[in-house]
């Protein structure tokens, strides 16, 4: 359970003490039309002083409040402030409703506004503390009461002292003042929540900009980075060629490393650049065409065939050439190269990767799997966040960002389709992403002729 924020403790605080002000004042008056109007024979010594010690108490609050409006207070100190103030009104209201006809009194209710407040300032495991306590001692009472070990003062005695008609009028105006307060308190709270929910906006509204602001300026720096880096990687492959004569075998060794290395920042850099392009909105993809899933598949194989030799792996794949997707092309390639490059660095050797593209109802179905590491059940979940990677890939592959997956699910979404993932550790991992057939796409699954843009 959420605990109420103690940053704006003060306003809290103020609040509690305009209520206490008005119960103050509602308790003195109804008292004295109690002892002077109607005549009930009730303890009002006791009533009065407890009256005035709340008022008291309630004005040593406000006087502590000015006290600690300019200082700062640890979260423990003000958990303690409350308490005093919640325990001590407990313990008032219990005593005014003790000499004055105890249950029979319609302010007992006052105590749900208690357990009200306690809900919204404390942890569950206090309300659950202040709510077994309060029934322990309304019990308690009453049947200490019923043994006749404690005294009741009845707020309406039978008998000539109080009539039909004071009876009647104590109760409706006990449960008035209850309805009345009780539409007051939650009206509070509501606008209390209102402005809550207002700053919870205003301030996601700021963070968004900031992640925006953000985005861009990963976008800038790596734009930035990866022409250098791009330019180092063609100086590696003149030397390499021995353009420029001669080079040593332990030298071509160093500089094949130096290239491989190079061209994981590459990538590395190519993910970043695609998630903060994602995240800035670029009006550029949500150009959308329709486009051949038969094309987009063999041409994101071709990229990925080279790394997928060299560890022996065997990519097949399966589609029609009539299916046709309306979407973006780059959000197509961001997730058919993110699938298939984790499906080739999360296989072992000599594994293989296959896709398989379909027309389910209204939707294209395509399925991209492996062989691979797989992935544990608990961490099946946490895969589409921002910067996650499993133990076992870490251990595996030390280049990733982690941003792979979450660029893909981005992506998934901005094309109004859906994702799922299944894997089993050690066996392999299937992912499965939905996109929308749209209408006159189904035409051309169906087999009929269609211009497919490239
Ligand atoms: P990374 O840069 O680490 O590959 P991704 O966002 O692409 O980041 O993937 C997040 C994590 O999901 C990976 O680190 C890996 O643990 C897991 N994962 C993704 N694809 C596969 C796969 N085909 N097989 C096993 N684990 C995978």
């Amino acid at each position: 359970m959420k605990t109420f924020e103690f940053s704006n403790l003060h306003m809290v605080i103020e609040w509690f003490i305009k209520l206490r002000w008005i119960a103050c004042a509602g308790v003195f008056l109804t008292l004295l039309v109690f002892s002077t109007l109607i005549g009930i024979n009730l303890p009002y010594k006791v009533l009065f002083s407890a009256n005035f010690i709340l008022a008291c108490a309630n004005f040593s609050y406000y006087l502590y409040l000015m006290k600690i409006k300019r200082k700062v207070l640890t979260d423990r100190e003000k958990k303690s402030f409350l308490h005093i103030q919640i325990i001590s009104d407990y313990i008032i209201l219990l005593t005014l409703v003790y000499f004055t006809g105890y249950l029979e009194n319609p302010l007992i209710f006052y105590l749900i506004f208690h357990i009200m407040l306690t809900s919204f300032l404390f942890s569950e495991k206090k309300l659950i503390i202040y709510t077994a306590l309060t029934v322990f001692i309304i019990i308690g009472i009453a049947l200490l009461q019923l043994k006749k070990i404690l005294p009741y003062y009845p707020l309406s005695p039978q008998g000539d002292s109080c009539g039909y008609f004071d009876r009647i009028l104590i109760r409706t105006g006990g449960i008035t003042s209850v309805l009345i307060i009780s539409a007051y308190l939650i009206s509070s709270i509501k606008d209390r929540i209102d402005y809550k929910g207002k700053l919870c906006e205003v301030e996601l509204n700021r963070y968004k900009s900031l992640d925006k602001v953000k985005s861009n300026f990963i976008l800038q720096v790596t734009h930035e980075l990866r022409g250098p880096l791009a330019a180092v990687m063609g100086y590696h492959e003149i030397l390499l060629k021995g353009l420029t004569g001669e080079i040593s075998p332990k030298s071509k060794d160093i500089l094949i490393k130096a290239n491989r290395r190079t061209d994981n920042l590459l990538t590395m850099i190519g993910e970043m650049i695609d998630f903060a392009y994602m995240k800035s909105e670029k009006e550029i993809l949500c150009e959308e065409k329709r486009l051949s899933m038969h094309d987009l598949i063999s041409e994101n194989i071709s990229l990925i065939r080279d790394p997928a030799q060299k560890k022996g792996i065997d990519i097949t794949f399966n589609c029609s050439k009539n299916i046709t997707v309306h979407a973006n092309r780059d959000l197509m390639n961001m997730i058919l190269g993110n699938l298939l490059t984790n499906s080739v660095k999360y296989s072992k050797r000599g594994g293989s990767v296959s896709l398989a593209c379909s027309v389910k109802k209204d939707e294209i179905l395509l399925i991209v799997s492996d062989e691979g590491i797989g992935i544990k059940d608990d961490e099946l979940e946490k895969i589409f966040e921002e910067f996650y990677r499993t133990r076992t890939a870490r251990s595996l592959e030390k280049d990733g960002t982690g941003l792979g997956l979450a660029i893909v699910q981005r992506a998934v979404n901005s094309l109004h389709g859906r994702i799922q993932v299944f894997s089993q550790l050690n066996k392999g991992t299937e992912f499965h992403i939905y996109l929308p057939l749209m209408e006159k796409h189904k035409e051309a699954a169906d087999g009929r002729k269609i211009d497919i843009d490239n």
